[in-house]
């Protein structure tokens, strides 16, 4: 099949969309799959996302209010990811950087072990149809808290991620916080990420580039303020 993604993009066809053959590099785990497949699996429907919700605050409490209370537990997790794979296959995603929050550990009482297990599975079961690449993601928040800081530590010295990722409130930690963090991903050959530029400006995006060495900038629309830092 010959498709012209130009084209496709142009013209608004989404069938053509998503015959292409595509990469996603920004795809959190647990948040990544249609409502619609939820609710399926659950047998009842959820609320519905308000049209506009006031910024990123806005989105955890929809989350927190409406999906947590049935999805939140090693189950629910289980599924979402392996619902939100089959969606990105049916989108044409071949290959498949997608994160997995270390707090997720809060499902596994084995610890490390137990979690690389359960996402190694997820890569086997779909391997025929999409390359998934495991991400380690973590909450800036989390920066501040010992426990996480060691487990993302140990997760990284695992070799199991590909990838690691940052993300939530930019004012959480600063990104000298997690440098020693970053320090340790690429030692190992990780691919690093972070989302910076979301809510800041384009003299954040340059600090974390440099202080964590990225590879990737998710998001970065706060760079678009300055010609130098965009280059
Ligand atoms: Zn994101």
């Amino acid at each position: 099949m010959s498709i012209d993604f130009v084209e496709a993009l142009s013209t608004d066809n989404l069938t053509a969309i998503r015959a292409a053959p595509k990469t996603d590099v920004h795809s959190h785990s647990f948040l990544s799959t249609r409502r619609e497949n939820a609710e399926r699996w659950l047998g009842h429907p959820l609320t519905k996302p308000p049209l506009k919700m006031k910024g990123l605050e806005g989105m955890m409490e929809y989350i927190d209010a409406a999906l947590a209370p049935h999805l939140d537990h090693r189950q629910g997790f289980e599924f979402i990811a392996g619902s939100a794979i089959r969606d990105a296959i049916q989108d044409g995603v071949v290959r498949l950087e997608m994160s997995f929050d270390i707090r997720l550990l809060k499902f596994y009482p084995e610890g490390l072990p137990e979690l690389l297990t359960s996402i190694e599975a997820l890569v086997e079961r779909y391997r025929e149809q999409v390359d998934l690449r495991p991400e380690l993601g973590f909450a800036r928040e989390c920066a501040n808290d010992p426990k996480w800081m060691k487990l993302a530590h140990q997760a990284i010295e695992l070799e199991f991620f590909q990838s690691i990722d940052l993300y939530s409130h930019e004012e959480a930690c600063a990104p000298e916080a997690v440098q020693s963090l970053y320090a340790k991903a690429r030692e190992v050959g990780m691919k690093l990420k972070a989302h910076v530029g979301e809510f800041g400006g384009a003299e954040e995006v340059r600090r974390t580039v440099e202080v964590l060495d990225l590879d990737e900038v998710q998001h970065g629309i706060g760079a678009a303020e300055s010609v130098e830092v965009m280059r």
